[in-house]
């Protein structure tokens, strides 16, 4: 697998504690929306297991730059450092990693379901997909604690507005209670064929899996990413 040295061109904190990191993309870096890089740190910290972590690619193929996006724990050496990293420094970047791209039949809806920092692979496919005009159906179930905790969502309402192949359900935990079957029947019930997609933390993941089971959805219809560490 090719790997890059990459450097670090801003950072902006898009909800708090939750920060996005713009690098510059290197020629010929090619992926498919949806999937993950590897960032390495030239300097790690003492700290065990602190070198590298897997992101998804916030930014679609067709977009210029490289981003990833993850919420900043105190207690990760391994993202202080990287908070700490000043503009210019570089990391290396190995990838693309991961599988969980978009499937081809645009007859089938795709329900994407995200917990919190799980958003980040399906910006990358909703903006290509809506930027190629793809005639799927597009539906993303989005939970966060709360709305100031959800990152992207203000891009997302508007995206939206605009498409009408795009559905958003955006759910408060603290307000909502937690996605279940009926949240699911009640958001996506009339989707085509869907193919579901979910990422976050493991929890969330699992949870959610289990309720598509009780709403007798096939395995094979199901693709996941756990976001391990949250
Ligand atoms: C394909 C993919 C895409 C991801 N995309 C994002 C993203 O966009 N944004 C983001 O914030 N995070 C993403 N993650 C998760 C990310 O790699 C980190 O694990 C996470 O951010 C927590 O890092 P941390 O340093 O805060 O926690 P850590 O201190 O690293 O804690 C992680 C904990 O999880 C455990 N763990 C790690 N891997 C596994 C495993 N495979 N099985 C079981 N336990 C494991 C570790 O032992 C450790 O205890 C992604 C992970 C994958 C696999």
């Amino acid at each position: 697998m090719a790997s890059y040295d990459v450097a670090l061109q801003r950072r902006e904190e898009i909800a708090p504690g939750t920060f996005a990191f713009h690098f510059a993309r290197p020629t010929g870096f090619a992926f498919k929306a949806g999937q993950a890089v590897s960032l390495a740190l030239r300097e790690p910290p003492a700290a065990a297991n602190s070198t590298r972590r897997t992101f998804s690619l916030v930014n679609a193929p067709f977009e210029p730059e490289l981003v990833v996006a993850t919420r900043v724990r105190e207690a990760s050496a391994y993202k202080r450092a990287l908070t700490a990293l000043p503009i210019g420094a570089t990391v290396k970047l190995t990838g693309p990693l991961g599988r969980m791209t978009l499937h081809e039949d645009g007859a089938r809806a795709a329900v994407f379901v995200a917990g919190g920092i799980g958003i980040t692979p399906f910006m990358s496919m909703l903006r290509q997909a809506i930027h190629d005009r793809l005639r799927h159906r597009l539906f993303l179930l989005y939970a966060n604690r709360r709305a100031e905790n959800a990152a992207f969502l203000a891009e997302l309402q508007a995206l939206a507005r605009d498409d009408d192949n795009f559905r958003l359900h955006a759910t408060m935990t603290a307000t909502d209670g937690r996605i279940d079957e009926e949240t699911i029947r009640n958001f996506a019930g009339d989707a085509a064929a869907p193919i579901y997609y979910l990422a976050g933390p493991p929890e969330f993941v699992t949870a959610v899996g289990e309720a598509l089971t009780r709403l007798s959805v096939p395995n094979d219809a199901i693709q996941s990413e756990m976001f391990y560490g949250y």
